[in-house]
């Protein structure tokens, strides 16, 4: 069906990227590709034909850039990649499949797949084992064509450029390619699956572009090229529009463009309650890139730095002299600014190519993932450990390892870390010997033995993304179970209290950077909690400091005593919306469309 034809639909999902935009869909299909025989007229099969040797030419194309970019590495993918060059560069595929079109007068897709299945036989009747090995290429060489005819992408890298803007649509992104969306212009993004905190939705928010998860059944719904709009602030996906759609939706997207204006004013304020206590406020970020965002919303630290992602686009773990440098850039950038760098978070949903390779495992979540991955991989650990020690000479450094979940794994690393500085001592290698060693709080077990691992560190920052799927056993990742997974809890107040008042009993330092720290309706919350730091993607810097200024610290604290007290989530958010209702938080005005349509 072409782009555009079919009827308007409405998708629901979780908003989890706030933001309006209206572009075209790109599908990002790993599932094999779907198409149906269907009979052309005479008149067509020069157009068709003219379809067949476009889409060959872009496979070509495709191919080629990913083998460049293989430049310099392992030559058994570049051998594998040029084989498959040469398939399709073989004009005898493209001339089967052409007299195919002409004689049956049948589509260019049941074309190609008619030819490749002929090919796939004749290598079947051959004995030699090389030669029946050469099927999986061709039939790779088919599909490609097969993608680039229907526009069912398998690899974010291949995203097409729209002029209207790319709206990614598919079943589920993972981490990396939801950061590799970051070299791309992609617009907005929608999948089936997914939650607020999983980690394709934190990047979306990082990158400030609007997205939307759980939308089911939009990737059977969606065809390339359609256009689409995607609102997630209400978590609602309008497919092939209507021209009223539109024009609603890019109303709205100029109050809410207008509102993201009005709130960066705020970036400068400092984050001070009227009765004087001072909070700080930091941002979180993934990639070097975005610490100049974080800046420009007012973050006065780095309070998560997730390093993980310097696997993106290797094929290799960093040698320590990529750790050295990367961090060094990331700290002439923040000035004064304290980073905090969090040692590799590998494993659970975050899977690089170029890490030892993982076991498959049932539940990855509760798996060999973060600290334990890096206790079992000094080879991948301990480089990490040298450049930031290295690092630490040209700023204000700690280092904060993940998932920590017994006294023991503190020693370990605690232990990979002094052995890595002696060894750069006896290197005379220059570094900091004393950097400030902290834990994520962000497993129950830590929870009730604060106390103890508070002796061992030098601060606590509570991971609630993770502690909250734990402690409510709730995927974060699942959209079926994302309701669940609510801040508001009465439990996940109890368990913060613990963590606070530990940190508090041992005076040592913490934050909250979990994607909870980024909500207004937790803020006052977290302030009568006593934390030191809330750490949050860039844009909602402006709007917590601006709203720290209106609070007291001490109707915080009453708050806090009055939600303590509560058997129900469902009370602690009735008490806090009754609080919230006196504040003036900057939201979007809706009233303003009418206004904004006379413009
Ligand atoms: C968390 O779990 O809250 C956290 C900040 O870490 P991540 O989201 O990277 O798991
Ligand atoms: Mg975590």
């Amino acid at each position: 069906m072409p782009p555009g034809s079919g009827r308007p639909r409405i998708f629901r999902g979780i908003g989890t990227s706030a933001g309006i935009a209206i572009g075209r869909v790109v599908l990002l299909d790993r599932r094999s590709v779907r198409f149906r025989r269907h009979h052309i007229e005479a008149k067509d099969v020069e157009a068709e034909i003219a379809r067949l040797e476009s889409a060959i030419t872009a496979s070509v194309a495709q191919l080629e850039a990913v083998r460049t970019s293989f430049a310099g590495s392992a030559m058994d993918h570049k051998a594998i990649l040029e084989a498959h060059e040469m398939m399709l560069r073989d004009r005898s595929l493209f001339t089967e499949a052409s007299r195919t079109i002409r004689d049956e007068l049948v589509n260019a897709e049941w074309a190609v797949s008619q030819v490749i299945a002929r090919i796939r036989s004749l290598f079947d009747s051959v004995a030699d084992p090389y030669f029946r090995e050469r099927k999986g290429d061709v039939e790779f060489a088919g599909e490609r064509i097969l993608r680039n005819l229907v526009g069912q992408m398998n690899d974010i890298a291949e995203v097409p450029a729209h002029a209207e803007g790319v709206v990614l649509v598919a079943h589920d992104l993972s981490p990396v390619d939801t950061a590799v969306l970051s070299q791309h212009k992609v617009k907005a993004f929608v999948t089936e699956v997914g939650g607020k905190t999983s980690h394709s939705s934190i990047i979306a928010r990082a990158l400030e572009i609007p997205a939307v998860v759980g939308a089911h059944g939009i990737v059977d719904a969606a065809g390339s090229g359609d256009q689409i709009i995607i609102d997630g602030l209400d978590g609602q996906v309008l497919l092939r529009p209507t021209k009223i759609q539109v024009e609603r939706s890019d109303r709205r997207r100029v109050i809410f463009d207008r509102m993201t204006l009005e709130l960066l004013e705020a970036q400068a304020l400092p984050a001070q309650t009227t009765d004087g206590h001072s909070i700080r406020v930091a941002g979180n970020i993934e990639l070097p890139v975005e610490v100049a965002t974080v800046i420009s919303r007012g973050g006065e630290a780095i309070g998560l730095y997730r390093t993980e992602f310097m696997f993106l686009g290797r094929r290799e773990p960093p040698s320590e002299e990529d750790h050295y440098q990367t961090y060094r850039k990331v700290l002439a950038e923040v000035g004064d600014r304290q980073v905090t760098i969090r040692t590799f978070d590998l494993g659970g949903d975050k899977i690089f190519q170029g890490m030892a390779p993982l076991e498959l495992e049932a539940n990855p979540a509760l798996g060999l993932r973060a600290i334990r991955y890096c206790l079992r991989h000094p080879e991948i650990f301990e480089p990490q450990i040298a450049g930031v020690l290295r690092a630490a000479m040209h700023g204000d450094v700690r280092v904060m390892l993940p998932m920590v979940a017994a006294v023991e794994e503190v020693e370990d690393a605690r232990e990979v870390i002094s052995q890595v500085s002696a060894r750069l001592t006896r290197d005379g290698v220059p570094h900091k010997t004393d950097v400030p060693v902290g834990i994520m709080i962000e497993v129950p077990s830590a929870v009730f033995i604060a106390d103890h691992l508070a002796k061992h560190v030098d601060f606590f920052a509570v991971g609630t993304n993770d502690l909250l799927q734990f402690l409510l056993a709730a995927d974060r990742t699942n959209e079926r179970v994302d309701y669940l997974n609510h801040p508001l809890h009465p439990s996940v107040l109890r368990t913060l209290r613990t963590i606070a008042d530990a940190a508090r009993a041992a005076h040592i330092h913490t934050s909250v950077c979990g994607e909870m720290a980024g909500d207004l309706e937790n803020t006052a919350l977290l302030l009568g909690l006593g934390f030191d730091q809330l750490s949050m993607n860039a844009t909602s810097i402006p709007k917590v400091k601006r709203l720290v200024l209106e609070l007291a610290k001490s109707e915080c604290d009453a708050l806090l005593s009055e939600t303590l007290a509560c058997a129900k989530r469902e009370e602690v958010v009735e008490l806090v919306r009754q609080f919230m209702s006196s504040k003036t938080l900057l939201q979007p005005n809706w009233d303003e469309e009418d206004e904004v349509a006379r413009a």
